[in-house]
């Protein structure tokens, strides 16, 4: 896989950095990191560092601190300023109304839970898939009258649900792992744009930061695939250019688990204290890419 396929000299590359505040970061992040890096590089591009910080039951601001030190001394850097998703939520806000102006969301009072419930046994499609399949017959009917939203200001204590076309073919060509597609409703279903604890989903979110922000390549790893589906079909249904994204395969530990935050050892300030230096660090990100 060669980093400077696909991109052009000198265009105006935008990539971005996007950790979520929830833990410290570990070895799996500074090899996407490194990739976005090494994308970036290559296009004589720039980087943003985009603090997915919505989740707030998840995220604390010590997090975020140690984050932005861990990627400095990794050596990263990024055009000013850090774009946080919590000082963002008026822009989400624009978009939900705009789903909504179009019909294409609807208010939902099933959980997860009922949803991982009425799925059974999980089929091929969700064992890599982050949620399953939401069940279509729980949706309200085409064309039925939606709710409106309440007004800005007043929390919405609803989930609201974007409607996927049943039946599309979504495709993109992934700049690391080839062609990619998939069929809305069967390989993914209705999807939350917005949680009842009135915080806007992970899809709109970044979605819209994306498009906002000038993204021209997404960097991430490749457990992000399915829900690059689900972006491409908020990006147009909100009228904006789509992206080009780049998976990393994933990193797995020596059993061949994905590598999480609960693998402290392997978190960036573990490896520090211990003496590893950048260098060491990246260095054997930048040998195994080129095998
Ligand atoms: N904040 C997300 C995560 O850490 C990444 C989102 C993205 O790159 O789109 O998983």
């Amino acid at each position: 896989m060669s980093l400077e396929k696909t991109i052009a000299a000198n265009s105006a590359y935008i990539g971005r950095l996007a950790p979520s505040p929830t833990g410290c970061l570990h070895l799996g992040h500074a090899r996407t990191f490194w990739f976005a890096a090494e994308r970036a590089r290559a296009a004589g591009g720039v980087l943003l560092l985009r603090n997915d910080d919505l989740d707030r039951s998840r995220c604390r601001p010590g997090f975020v601190a140690a984050m932005i030190e861990d990627l400095r001394w990794l050596g990263f850097s990024w055009r000013e300023p850090v774009y946080s998703q919590s000082e963002r939520l008026a822009l989400y806000r624009g978009a939900l109304e705009r789903l909504h102006a179009a019909g294409l969301i609807y208010p939902c009072n099933r959980s997860r839970r009922d949803v991982a419930g009425a799925a059974g046994a999980p089929h091929e499609s969700d064992r890599q898939n982050d949620e399953p399949v939401f069940p279509r017959e729980w949706r309200p009917p085409a064309g039925a009258p939606v709710p409106p939203l309440p007004p800005r200001g007043a929390p919405i204590t609803t989930n609201w649900r974007f409607r996927v076309p049943d039946g599309e073919i979504v495709s993109f060509s992934d700049n690391a792992l080839g062609p990619q597609r998939a069929m809305s409703g069967r390989d993914f279903g209705d999807f939350p744009v917005w949680r009842r604890d009135d915080v806007p989903g992970y899809q709109l979110a970044c979605a819209v930061d994306d498009a906002a922000l000038g993204v021209t390549e997404v960097v991430r790893g490749a457990d992000l695939v399915r829900s690059t589906f689900r972006q491409i079909l908020l990006l147009r249904a909100l009228g904006a250019t789509v992206p080009q994204y780049f998976h990393c395969p994933l990193m797995t530990d020596a059993v061949g688990r994905r590598l999480a935050k609960r693998h402290d050892a392997l978190a960036l300030r573990t490896l520090r204290a211990r003496g590893m230096t950048p260098e060491e660090l990246l260095g054997q990100f930048e040998k195994t890419s080129r095998q």
